[in-house]
């Protein structure tokens, strides 16, 4: 019997499981008792992780590709195809320049390949054409962070759980989607009876129904439902002048600017009796602490970033902020979007939370790399690389460890897009995704327990990935495909690595003097314990709790709060489409369903997609609970079994975002409907809100 420590690959809670495997290769798996982030505990999705590695019926085991688009796909070797696929991005980038190419990249890969991934791109092919599906989810939070307290940097640690009197989670649903954290409320809730959780969500989701107070805003509305807070928090007199006064700047613009909030006007606007923002406003302001929650709720917006800075105001306008059981805490999605993220992940970031804007960050860390330049100008995000593909200004892609033709926003035009496409090459694991249709290369990868490298999670903490069994087939970790890849390219220089420990170090080292130091931190360290970022030399323990000192990341280290006004800047609905669609997870499945989808016991739970309708709207529109529905988007249509609930408010509908093609058909697909509108500074699209109308069959 082998044993190892690892780290659950769902969500950004970053659970620790031991993993046993038999000599049979069999795998069995618990939770990590001594990993303090779940003390042993896991959910539905952790617990069966290993089946998913086990089970595999659907992997891809060899390298395909096809020499025209009217060729199938055939096998070939490893250097048959990473020969063709180093050829065709050459040819491409001589023709049509390196903004021709680029990468689509996922949360879910580990800090390593992320960071070869960029390092690849942005040093090497010379684009900065490389996002990851963290678009998708965390960067509306990424923009509110750099804007208030400086950098990308969550303030807290998931210990401010066990210490916090006041739970305000808007936007988001932990009890299913961060499960083993909302376990760690509720036990808080169970011990201390006083602590309030404030829910703000259009569902009367499992977290509300929990909740002391539940909140059900329109969709879109929570700016003003914020500012309404704020106003009453200055009536209430918690408002801590002195942190504002010596901490933060903007204090006096935002106090100017709540005076002219109508509380009775913002009631209105989010459908809100004022009586309960009222309420939830006088238990933030009886409260010690004050930690806020939230989600796609806020970031999956075309007006997240208002509606984070908005969230961050709260904190900052009472000081609840670097101390004990307060601040404001994103609850990531994906295992290491924080990760990706500390690498450069997106189009507009750079190595280490460099600035790519900054053209002296760029030269640093091309002399870094040796690459000879870095361009300061971002580069395509996830939606922008689609409309590029379907107006043919990017000809090659290569997606890596993400499934955009069921995830991204408005499918129809990405089908087209990628259908457009002169190359499409995709890594995955598993045969089921459907961005395989397009690929005109496939390169199979080791999953999870089939590789090394590291993660970190939602409080910035770092863990240890181990390599506990082999991949099936000829399928190879992100990091050799990548090598690879470069080396094919004629960057053997830079893409030469013995091991992902070496990778590892050499972004360890990138990170020295900037605000996520991890020169401390080792593999060796790493593991015995996961550690907490920053962590700048190897007696230094690792930081639990950023700012405090209420010394903050930006220049004159004084936190900022916003003047957020909150206009409408998603789609309108209208007589033909009068309800809006907002989209979301459940339970037991993860994405899409690639790995979740073959675990039975996972289907059990949900086991098909269903569009949730309030009774009246049901009522109105002669809707019967259980029977088909035809839901129509300004973008295309969706036909779906509906169940009739009072859980979700009136003029809104909610359909799950997890399947894409059913037996053939991509009728019951959620994306089929969703704007790709977006916020204009994070770039994260409006999946939370689509006008559309809904029709009886
Ligand atoms: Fe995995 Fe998240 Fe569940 Fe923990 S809460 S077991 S990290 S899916």
């Amino acid at each position: 019997m082998k044993n190892c420590k690892t780290t659950c690959s769902y969500c950004g809670v970053g659970c620790g499981i031991s993993l046993s495997k038999d000599k049979d290769s069999f795998l069995s798996l618990k939770g990590n008792e001594h990993y303090p982030v779940n003390t042993g505990m896991l959910c539905s999705k952790g617990m069966n992780l290993h089946n998913t590695v086990m089970d595999k019926s659907d992997r891809l085991l060899e390298p395909q590709m096809r020499t025209a688009k009217h060729h199938p796909l055939q096998n070939v070797s490893w250097d048959q195809a990473m020969t063709r696929a180093a050829a065709v991005f050459k040819s491409i980038i001589k023709k049509y320049g390196p903004n021709s190419v680029g990468l689509y990249v996922s949360g879910q890969l580990l800090t390593e390949e992320y960071y070869l991934a960029n390092k690849l791109t942005k040093g090497f092919l010379g684009t900065n054409n490389i996002d990851t599906n963290s678009r998708l989810c965390m960067s509306s939070a990424v923009v509110g962070y750099k804007k208030t307290i400086g950098d990308d940097a969550p303030p807290i640690s998931y210990d401010d759980i066990e210490n916090s009197d006041c739970f305000f989670i808007a936007g988001a649903n932990p009890a299913w989607c961060h499960p083993i954290l909302f376990r760690r409320i509720e036990k808080r809730k169970e011990q201390f009876p006083d602590a309030k959780i404030i829910v703000v969500d259009p569902r009367k989701t499992q977290s509300a129904e929990m909740a002391d107070l539940h909140l059900p805003l329109i969709p879109g509305t929570d700016v003003y439902l914020f500012n309404a807070i704020a106003k009453l928090l200055i009536q209430y007199g918690a408002v801590d002048y002195h942190f504002l006064e010596s901490h933060c700047n903007g204090g006096h613009q935002l106090l100017e600017f709540l005076k002219d909030v109508d509380l009775i006007e913002s009631a209105q606007a989010c459908g809100l009796e004022l009586n309960l923002i009222e309420q939830a406003a006088k238990m933030i302001a009886k409260s010690k602490t004050l930690l806020s929650m939230w989600t796609m709720g806020l970031n999956q917006s075309s007006i997240g970033t208002n509606k984070n800075l908005a969230l961050i105001n709260l904190n900052l306008l009472t000081g609840r902020i670097g101390k004990a059981g307060s601040g404001p805490f994103s609850l990531t999605g994906q295992p290491n979007a924080m990760g990706g993220r500390e690498v450069g992940g997106l189009a507009n970031l750079l190595a280490a939370h460099h600035d790519l804007a900054n053209p002296d960050h760029c030269n640093k860390v091309a002399n870094y790399w040796g690459c000879g330049s870095v361009s300061s100008q971002p580069g395509l995000t996830a939606t922008e690389m689609v409309d590029a593909l379907d107006d043919g200004r990017l000809k090659a892609i290569w997606v890596i460890c993400t499934n955009p033709v069921v995830s991204l926003p408005d499918l129809e035009k990405v089908e087209r897009a990628y259908k457009n496409a002169k190359f499409v090459m995709v890594s995955d694991i598993s045969s089921k995704s459907d961005t395989l249709k397009y690929a005109d290369m496939i390169l199979p990868a080791a999953g999870w327990a089939e590789k090394e490298g590291t993660m970190t999670n939602s409080e910035r903490r770092i863990s240890y990935v181990p390599k506990l069994i082999e991949a099936p087939g000829n399928a190879r970790p992100d990091v050799d495909i990548l090598m690879h890849f470069a080396q094919k390219m004629g960057f053997e220089d830079a893409f030469t690595y013995p091991n992902a420990e070496a990778i590892f170090n050499e972004h360890r080292e990138l990170t020295r003097g900037t605000n996520i130091d991890i020169c401390g931190v080792s593999y060796e360290r790493l593991k015995k314990n996961s550690i907490q970022w920053p962590c700048p030399s190897t007696d230094h323990p690792g930081t639990i709790r950023l700012f405090e000192d209420f010394k903050f990341f930006t220049s004159d280290k004084r936190a900022n709060l916003h003047v957020v006004e909150a206009p409408h800047q998603s789609e309108k609905t209208n007589s033909d489409f009068p309800l809006v669609l907002t989209t979301g997870r459940i339970r037991d499945q993860w994405h899409t369903m690639t790995r979740t989808g073959k675990v039975q016991r996972l289907n059990q739970h949900i086991p098909a997609p269903k569009l949730e309708i309030h009774p009246n709207d049901a009522l109105e529109l002669g809707i019967i609970d259980g029977e088909n529905v035809e839901v129509t988007s300004r973008r295309s249509k969706s036909i779906i079994a509906c169940q009739v609930t009072d859980s979700i408010r009136p003029g809104t509908v909610f359909l799950p975002m997890h399947w894409g093609y059913i037996n053939g058909s991509k009728q019951a697909r959620a994306n089929n409907l969703t704007s790709d509108l977006v916020d204009p500074i994070s770039k994260e699209p409006d999946f939370k809100y689509s006008a559309v109308r809904v029709q009886a069959l």
